[in-house]
């Protein structure tokens, strides 16, 4: 039995780990088109874009334990296409390799500008180690950089180049940065953070082109602004890589459709990590998530149905970004809550806002509150009385016991 699983990634390194643990001990092969053995990617916009860790750190294993696991890792090459009716898929090397199973986590891919000046030295995009290794090469103190998108990757990245000595500007289309993840009253604590630190975050820009001849000079606005820049960073979104899949058949809607138990609609093919789109029974609807908790556990439970151990996927989404010296978890998706209560003072940059769908608890958001964090990812889908939630001097665990279903 030879199991195959394609992409190098985080979710292809959990699955062939939680291949082992479930007792599975047949071949594994994973094949990666980078030329890195699986590693995460939270790091690259982090600590290894500060130069805090380097690559030890940021593998998610090291080599050594493939070889004790007897798990085969093909780095740099890509497979181009999926015969299923043969069982086999043919990679960029010229080798046509054999499956019984085949798991996909081919990952996503950085949404391009696509437009004039977006080759120009400077512009940058970050998904990968080379990517960030690019861009550390262009991070020099007193340049000017202008990062697109204030999502999670431009905030991040804001966060360590002011600290490196960059002048940094954010430009964000919206009306306010991290709208696709959060509510009003977190993207207000935000901005003023990045501002409280000199970052210029200037909302309702959307980025149309760049400018400079051989390098980068600046990012075009819409409505013909122009803000003067050396290098930029690009973070407005991904896309997932599901071309291999529909190629050879699959279905494909906004990712590769699979059910609750990773299956494509082909028997023998799984999918699982940011390239899916699957259904989740908590939420009641399917959905795509870019996040290391979906890749990890959907992974987890492809592993086991790879092993003919049957699982369910239904877990509640959670997240987590790191800026400066915040740690911000949320659970659920809050943007589309009807009600929100805070449990302490944003002044003091440690509190929770709790969102609610009538008395239920739908999501939370928690900075630097960790236990808050815990307690809600049990609270979620529950009733919970928002006042004592809101209460400081109600005891956590109280309003644990309190909660019905
Ligand atoms: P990927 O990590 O995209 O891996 C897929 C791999 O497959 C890639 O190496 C790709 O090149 C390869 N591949 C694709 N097609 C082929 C092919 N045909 N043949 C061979 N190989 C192929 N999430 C969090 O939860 N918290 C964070 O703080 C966080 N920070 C992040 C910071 C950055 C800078 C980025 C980019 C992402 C961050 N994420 C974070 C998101 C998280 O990293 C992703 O959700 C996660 O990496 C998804 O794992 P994956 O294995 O599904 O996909
Ligand atoms: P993102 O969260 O989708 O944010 C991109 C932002 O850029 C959005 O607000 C988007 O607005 C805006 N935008 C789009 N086009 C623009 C333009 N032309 N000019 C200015 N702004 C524009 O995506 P991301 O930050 O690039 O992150 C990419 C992936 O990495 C995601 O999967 C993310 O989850 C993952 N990641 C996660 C973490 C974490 O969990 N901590 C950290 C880093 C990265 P619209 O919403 O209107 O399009």
């Amino acid at each position: 039995m030879t199991i195959v699983i394609v992409g190098g990634g985080h979710a292809a390194g959990q699955a062939a780990a939680s291949l082992r643990q479930e007792n599975y001990e047949g071949e594994i092969l994973i094949i990666g088109d980078e030329p890195h053995i699986p590693y995460q990617r939270p790091p690259l916009s982090k600590q290894y874009l500060s130069g805090e860790y380097g690559l030890d750190r940021v593998h998610l294993r090291p080599a050594r334990f493939y070889e004790s696991k007897n798990i085969d890792v093909k780095n740099g090459v890509r497979v181009e296409s999926i015969d299923p009716d043969r069982r086999r898929v043919a990679c960029n090397d010229g080798t046509e390799i054999s499956y019984d199973k085949l798991l996909l986590a081919t990952g996503a891919r950085p949404r391009r500008l696509a437009t004039t000046g977006g080759d120009l030295p400077g512009v940058h995009y970050l998904r990968t180690i080379a990517d960030v290794d690019a861009i550390k090469a262009d991070f020099q103190p007193g340049r000017r950089i202008a990062v697109v998108g204030g999502g999670y990757i431009g905030l991040e990245v804001a966060a360590i180049a002011i600290k490196a000595g960059l002048a940094v500007t954010v430009l964000e289309m919206e009306d306010r940065i991290l709208k696709r993840v959060t509510t009003p009253t977190m993207s207000a604590f935000y901005d003023d953070l990045h501002a409280g630190q000199g970052v210029a975050v200037r909302t309702g820009m959307r980025a149309e082109s760049f400018a400079g001849s051989d390098r980068l000079t600046g990012v075009v606005c819409s409505g013909g602004d122009v803000v003067p820049a050396e290098l930029a960073v690009v973070g407005i979104g991904i896309q997932p890589n599901v071309e291999l899949a529909q190629a050879a058949g699959l279905d494909c809607a906004d990712g590769i459709v699979v059910d609750e138990f990773t299956r494509t609609n082909d028997p023998n093919i799984f999918a699982a990590g940011d390239c899916t789109n699957h259904p989740n029974p908590l939420l009641g609807r399917r959905l795509r998530l870019e996040s290391v908790p979906n890749a990890m556990e959907q992974s987890r439970v492809a592993a086991a149905n790879l092993a003919d151990n049957p699982k369910a996927y239904a877990n509640v989404p959670w997240f987590w970004s790191d800026q400066y010296d915040l740690k911000l978890q949320m659970v659920g998706f809050s943007t589309e809550a009807e009600r929100q209560v805070i449990r302490g003072d944003p002044a003091t940059r440690q509190f929770a806002i709790f969102y609610f769908d009538g008395d239920t608890l739908s999501a939370a958001d928690a900075v630097n509150s960790a236990r808050e964090f815990m307690v809600a990812r049990q609270l979620v889908g529950k009733r919970v009385d928002p006042d004592k939630l809101a209460d400081p001097d109600v005891d956590l665990k109280a309003v644990l016991q309190a909660a019905t279903t």
